[in-house]
């Protein structure tokens, strides 16, 4: 059975940037505009003779109840009810922000196997940019760059140990 890695995080810190680097694919909108994908996207990936499915999400905004928002949060945890693993995606130049502490909460509460993932990591040493994420209680956390394809293989490998 392939494993179901659903990429998770607040809007704008490169779940679709690193969703085409672990698919090779352009299958996910990459924008500037936070939020811009507001479905689900499914990519196939292979580490070796290890296959997965990539769910791409729109973003979580776990406060807001009405609108596309709800909407982009309502897709966003039936994608988390299909994962065998959510890589929990944040921003290492933005640094810790209180709605990831709100989206790791929730995470938590799902009952699902969690990655974290500290992204926009290029030219930073892993251990200084990762130290303020260890807070959320998530363990350590794996600091890639999305956009230079820093650590995204090692990433992978690690999402995968188990399956
Ligand atoms: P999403 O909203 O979480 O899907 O984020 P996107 O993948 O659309 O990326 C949002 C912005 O962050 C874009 O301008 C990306 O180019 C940029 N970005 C993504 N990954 C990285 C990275 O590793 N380093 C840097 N510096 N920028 C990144
Ligand atoms: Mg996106």
């Amino acid at each position: 059975m392939k494993p179901t890695l659903v990429l998770v995080g607040r809007p704008n810190v490169g779940k679709s940037t690193l969703f085409n680097r672990m698919t090779r694919s352009r299958d996910a909108i990459v924008a500037d505009i936070p939020g811009l994908t507001r479905d689900r996207h499914y990519g196939h990936g292979r580490m070796g003779d290890k296959p997965y499915l990539v769910v791409d999400t729109g973003g979580f905004e776990p406060t807001v109840t009405e609108g596309i928002l709800h909407e982009m949060a309502r897709q966003t945890r039936q994608a988390i009810d299909e994962a065998d693993l959510v890589l929990f995606i944040v921003d290492g130049r933005t640094g810790l922000t209180p709605q990831d502490k709100i989206i790791a909460e929730q995470l938590r509460k799902t009952g699902r196997k969690i990655l974290l993932v500290v992204n926009k990591t290029e030219g930073m040493a892993s251990s200084v940019v990762t130290a303020e994420f260890h807070e959320l209680g998530l363990g350590d956390p794996c600091a890639v760059s999305a956009v230079h394809g820093d650590n995204v293989n090692e990433l992978v490998e690690l999402a995968l140990l188990d399956f």
